[in-house]
């Protein structure tokens, strides 16, 4: 019986803890130790291990301390400097945590050596994937990261999505401004405004709501294409093109 329970870090950021037994939880991208060690203590747990999807510091800024307090393994992508890292991760690896076995995808675009982590359904991609929206490319081109993005929308629809962010609503604005049209959105747009108001987290998202709201796993459909040609005033050739096209946009895009 493997639950997650969502820790609040720094502005905007969450810290997943992968409660893997009665007494111990995996540590999703821990930005700041403090929040995590009285969530910990609150809860009644030890870490069992710490999982980093990236090296930005909104992520990794609780490693150090947390892993000089428990003697946990740290892992992380072995192209990124992530501190006290003790298991490097590519591709194909897979992390063995209590009763949940967790695939590691790499997922490049945002930042050079981002991985993500997959299995039992559950799905922990960093700044790769937001709901109804991505990251920013910091290290990495178009291309890559829509490549990214595709490999993560072709996972299961029931896969529990959980992001290092919480920027829903933000991305459901731009995403409306995309695709006026898609009522699913305007939905979604209501559910997630319901949740903010009461300071609640609009995730975990699924794989299969992301496929129908997120305008940057969605350059194929031809109104989100029509939409991102209309803003850059010309034709876009392929989905990569439209998709760098929504990730310009976006990037300039005040909802
Ligand atoms: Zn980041
Ligand atoms: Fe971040």
């Amino acid at each position: 019986m493997v639950n997650v329970l969502h820790v609040r870090a720094l502005e905007d950021n969450y810290v997943w803890l992968i409660r893997v037994d009665a007494a111990r939880a995996a540590v999703v991208d821990p930005g700041e130790a403090a929040p995590v060690l009285a969530a910990l203590a609150h809860l009644r747990l030890t870490p069992a291990a710490i999982l980093c999807t990236h090296h930005h510091g909104d992520h990794t800024g609780g490693v150090a301390e947390l892993a000089a307090r428990y003697s946990v393994p740290v892992y992380g992508p072995a192209r990124e400097r992530i501190p006290a890292l003790t298991h490097p991760l590519k591709e194909g690896d897979r992390v063995a945590l209590p009763g949940l076995a967790l695939d590691v995808l790499d997922i490049p675009g945002h930042t050079a050596g981002h991985i993500a982590y997959h299995g039992g359904g559950l799905l922990f991609c960093g700044d790769t994937l937001f709901s109804a929206g991505c990251g920013r490319l910091f290290e990495g081109a178009a291309e890559q990261l829509h490549a990214a993005l595709m490999r993560l929308a072709a996972l299961p629809e029931a896969t529990a999505v959980y992001c290092g962010h919480e920027y829903t609503l933000a991305n459901l604005r731009f995403a409306a401004a995309v695709e006026p049209d898609n009522a699913q959105v305007r939905d979604y747009l209501e559910k997630a405004a319901a949740l903010r108001a009461r300071n609640l987290p609009t995730l975990p998202s699924s794989i299969g709501l992301e496929r129908r709201v997120n305008p940057f796993l969605r350059a194929g459909v031809p109104a989100v294409r029509r939409a991102a040609e209309d803003h850059t005033g010309g034709r876009l050739n392929s989905e990569a093109a439209v998709f760098a096209a929504l990730r310009r946009w976006k990037d300039e895009f005040r909802g």
